[in-house]
């Protein structure tokens, strides 16, 4: 088997950014070298001072596929992927039909994204009211973990599980083993803030904020941590928006709880304050909250009490963010962003003083340990999988629509200045973005723990 050898000045390495060649055998590292080290006889691409970063791992995006392709699909949703970093998503059990409760939806889910994908992929199963004899089944067909909702989903097909629910539920997921991924709002809150505003303009932000309290977020969060004192399964935070729940998530996690917490590059870079009357663009549950709000969140990824960024990257067609008329009830709730998210981070982080080998531990290592697959993905070490992104961090753009490559090109990120551009993207070995272009077949694969 040939060697090929990837130089970089700043190799993105577990144990430092350093110059280096990553020395690639077929899909694997085989090893990561001194530059003076690299065989003479191995076919060298040299990237001078553009660095090597492990292939990001997005643990929740929804591809709509099967049923609402019209949305976002695998193929334009993976081509996105690709220009943006990232080689391996995890994909959401809802928005697709049907929504993937049973093994029969996971094998149709299966069939769409093996025919469609450029990166890899694996598949979260659904937790609802009435699938809980199919759980332990989602596991054996190689789900990677479970999703649930404590508030209704807002999309047919998938419905929110009570208290109640969970308790028939947990059983079952901790035989498992996985992680349940829960969608922490509650009802309550969200119900009685909705009541007191029915009759307030709802093409104002601030209405829509106030309709989501801080107080969904943390009622749900004391829920989940109480039952998993209780059931000791691995709780996972999807989208954590407000940083007053991290004094809870830290006391859990110093309890030796099971439980991790991710938020989201919309979280980390926009803010309540700016977001203008009418733009449903930045419509997302739970909330984008206020400026210091956004401080506290990167202080909770400082301090590791948020453990990972994954995108939420959750598109649908134009028309249902009703711009027209800038109704926040009405518009479609979620913000794409695959093809944008790493330069949306790293713009953040390197103002706060944050370095690449903390955007590889938020956007590569820590995904990969919720989705089971950190001894493969999400490194770049010898034996893992040759994923790699070659970046320029220093180099500016700015987000216009050819940017974006996935189905629906419209963003609450377009028009942004951002830093960072993503030059190239391999998947085991092949390319699968390079320059705006996207050579390779699809040849995204599954990936399974088994
Ligand atoms: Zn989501």
């Amino acid at each position: 088997m040939t060697i090929r050898a990837l130089v970089s000045q700043r190799v993105v390495t577990p144990q430092g950014v350093r110059a280096a060649g990553v020395l690639v055998e077929d899909e694997r590292i085989h090893n990561v070298v001194e530059i003076g080290e690299v065989p003479s006889e191995a076919a060298t691409e040299n990237f001078g001072d553009c660095a090597i970063l492990p292939g990001l791992v997005d643990s929740h995006v929804h591809m709509n596929e099967p049923g609402r392709t019209d949305w976002e699909g695998f193929f334009t949703g993976t081509r996105a992927a690709a220009a943006g970093g990232y080689t391996l998503l995890v994909d959401m059990p809802l928005n697709s039909l049907p929504a993937t409760t049973t093994v029969a939806a996971l094998e149709a889910k299966r069939g769409a994204a093996r025919a469609s994908s450029r990166v890899d992929w694996a598949l979260w199963g659904g937790v609802v009211r009435d699938n809980q004899e199919h759980i332990e089944e989602l596991a054996t067909a190689g789900v990677a973990g479970f999703k649930c909702f404590l508030i209704d989903a807002g999309i047919d097909g998938f419905t929110s599980v009570s208290e109640g629910d969970l308790r028939a539920a947990l059983p079952h997921v901790v035989k498992t083993g996985l992680p349940l991924l829960v969608h922490a709002e509650l009802d309550g809150p969200v119900d009685a803030a909705a009541r007191k505003l029915q009759h307030e303009d709802w093409t104002r932000y601030q209405t829509y904020l106030r309709s989501r309290p801080e107080e969904a977020e943390l009622e749900a969060i004391d829920l989940l941590l109480r039952l998993c004192r209780e059931f000791r399964f691995p709780v996972h935070i999807v989208h954590l928006s407000t940083a007053r729940a991290l004094e809870r998530l830290q006391k859990a996690k110093a309890e030796g709880l099971p439980v991790s917490v991710e938020t989201c590059p919309h979280y980390l870079h926009f803010a309540a304050e700016q977001i203008a009357d009418g733009d449903t663009l930045s419509k997302c549950a739970p909330p984008i909250r206020g400026a210091e709000n956004r401080e506290q969140l990167w202080q909770g990824l400082r301090e590791g009490i948020i453990d990972l960024v994954a995108t939420d990257h959750s598109p649908c067609p134009p028309a249902m963010k009703e711009l027209s008329e800038g109704h926040f009830r009405k518009a479609w709730g979620g913000i794409a962003s695959l093809s944008v998210a790493l330069p949306v981070v790293w713009t953040e982080a390197r103002k706060r003083g944050f370095a690449l080998g903390d955007i590889a531990r938020w956007m590569c290592e820590g995904p990969a340990r919720l989705a089971g697959c950190s001894a493969q993905k999400g490194r770049i070490t010898a034996g893992y999988d040759a994923d790699l992104v070659i970046f320029a961090p220093e180099e500016e753009f700015l987000v216009t629509d050819e940017r974006l490559h996935y189905r629906h090109r419209v963003s609450a990120y377009l028009g942004e200045r951002l830093s960072g551009v993503v030059k190239k993207t391999l998947v085991r070995g092949t390319c699968v973005y390079e320059g705006g272009e996207f050579p390779g077949d699809r040849l995204g694969r599954e990936w399974r723990r088994n």
